[in-house]
């Protein structure tokens, strides 16, 4: 019986795209030259944006710190290559609204001069929470796209037992192939990453998972795992949405994590394959986050490849290092075509999360023809999550948050499997994407208000308190003055005197 259900549970919803990966995948990775300027967001991150600590004029070299994180969940920046900073402004930012975001903007001077700030002597000596410090220290996030600083995670292992460490090279986005390249390329380490990574959470076990179409990752990351007992190696199916956290989660340990709770409550986390890189990067040779490895595909793109390149580099410069553009491209998308977003100008520079960077032929795009729903459910069928896009997009169109929330908004990983099935282009994961972002702004509206009545509160309380100080001073001031008139009046009073008394004894005796 439990068999079946967790057998049910492992094949639920998940589509099929067409992959789109033949091309980038074949070729290694390279690494891009360095551009004239990079503009270096300084939010990149889930959590507050960094604040810089660098000025107009200032000569940094490459590795240095720029711009320090002012809570524990946000990420410091670096500066990816050595040069001036030239600008502390808004730019261009990598986000479908064409906003602006602002950045430190460093002209290179093309000698790319490192920033010596030393390396653990072991790390596999060091104590954990030492370690976790320099992950937050070196600004990585996860680079499979989620941006949750990664030492926030890895502190989990002081809170939690976690007994699995699940390392995601599943990347099961159609024409990303950026992690299957670094598995190939980089697979000891990977590995060496893996490894700190348990180290620092205490952890059971490192499970490395890696969908079927991949078979030069795998082969190359099970030799490197080989002589290591506490890491295995799964191999998953290629299906859409694998690579989610708790979808992947349920296949390999075969435990759900339970609508609105963390991996860590079925003692599991999660990291991406670029993370673990990029820990393995920070831990062993003292680099912080500057680079990554990106994928740059579509049928508007002339050499597809994998490129790795600095943080803050130009799309345009990217995308110049594989070949340029092959036609006028209908769309820009950073990350994958599933859960990536727009982009409106290829001047928007790459951050740390972005997995790929799509140029699409107006034949790759979705068609725009969206007709009525005839409630066909094979969105319901989709859903990895379970959930009711159809009735959940109806709620939505009305406005009516709380209801959709009755038919697990909350719960959707906005993965887009639903719209992908569409037979009327429902663009139905939009309409989720729009409530949680009302949802946000009023959760946000909805603090400051609170915010603001405490200050409030506490600015009357205050007030109060002062009004009874200055009250109770008062009154100290007229007891202190009445008990010295008392005094003096009681000193001014003629003393007693014992002599008549005296007199009449003398009299007496007299
Ligand atoms: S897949 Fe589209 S048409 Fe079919 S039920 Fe869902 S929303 Fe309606
Ligand atoms: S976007 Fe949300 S509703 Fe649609 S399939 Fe993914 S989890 Fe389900």
């Amino acid at each position: 019986m439990f068999k079946k259900f967790a057998n049910w549970a492992k094949s639920r919803g998940g589509v099929h795209p067409i992959g789109h990966k033949e091309k980038s995948a074949e070729s290694a990775i390279r690494p891009a030259s360095l551009p004239d300027m990079l503009y270096i967001p300084l939010r990149q991150h889930a959590g507050a944006s960094a604040i810089p600590i660098v000025n107009i004029g200032d000569k940094v070299a490459k590795g240095q710190l720029i711009a320090v994180a002012p809570t524990e969940v946000s990420a410091p920046v670096h500066a990816s290559s050595s040069g001036t900073v030239k600008e502390i402004t808004d730019i261009v930012a990598p986000h479908p609204s064409g906003h602006t975001a602002p950045a430190i903007v460093i002209k290179t001077d093309g000698e790319d001069r490192w920033f010596d700030a030393g390396k653990i002597e072991d790390p596999f000596k060091t104590p954990p929470l030492e370690l976790a410090d320099k992950v937050a220290q070196a600004g990585i996030v996860g680079m499979g796209g989620a941006i949750f600083p990664a030492a926030v995670k890895l502190k989990q292992g002081a809170k939690h037992e976690i007994k699995t460490v699940l390392v995601n090279g599943s990347e099961c986005e159609p024409y990303l192939t950026c992690d299957d390249r670094l598995m190939r390329e980089k697979a000891e380490h990977i590995i060496t990453g893996a490894r700190l990574v348990r180290y620092i959470l205490q952890a059971y076990r490192v499970v490395i998972a890696i969908e079927d179409n991949k078979p030069e990752a795998i082969k190359a990351i099970q030799a490197a795992a080989a002589p290591f007992g506490s890491i295995e190696v799964h191999i998953v199916p290629a299906k859409y949405p694998m690579g989610s956290a708790k979808q992947l989660i349920q296949w390999v340990t075969g435990r759900e994590v339970p609508a609105g709770a963390r991996s860590t409550s079925v003692g599991t986390l999660v990291h991406n394959v670029g993370t673990i890189f990029a820990i393995y990067e920070a831990l062993m040779l003292g680099r912080p986050l500057i680079s990554r490895v990106v994928t740059v595909a579509g049928a508007a793109i002339n050499d597809p490849g994998n490129v790795e390149a600095r943080i803050g580099t130009p799309i345009s410069h990217i995308i110049d290092e594989c070949g340029g553009y092959s036609k006028p491209p209908e769309q820009i998308i950073m990350g994958g075509p599933m859960m990536g977003m727009p982009v409106i100008s290829d001047n928007a520079p790459m951050i740390k999360g972005a997995t790929g960077i799509l140029a699409f032929s107006e034949e790759e795009m979705p068609s725009k023809n969206q007709s009525p729903c005839i409630r066909c459910t094979s969105c319901v069928k989709a859903c990895p999550m379970g959930l009711l896009p159809l009735e959940m997009a109806s709620r939505v169109n009305a406005e009516d948050f709380d209801s959709a929330d009755d038919y697990g908004l909350k719960d959707c990983i906005l993965c887009g499997a639903c719209a992908y099935v569409c037979p009327s282009h429902i663009p139905l994961v939009q309409y989720f994407q729009f409530a949680k972002g009302k949802q946000a702004i009023a959760k946000d509206a909805k603090k400051k208000m609170e915010y603001t009545v405490n200050l409030s509160v506490a600015k009357q309380n205050r007030i109060e308190e002062e009004k009874a100080a200055k009250a109770a001073e008062k009154a100290a001031k007229k007891a202190a003055r009445q008990k010295a008139s008392q005094a003096r009046k009681a000193k001014s009073k003629p003393a007693p005197t014992s002599a008549p008394e005296s007199t009449k004894e003398e009299s007496n005796e007299q």
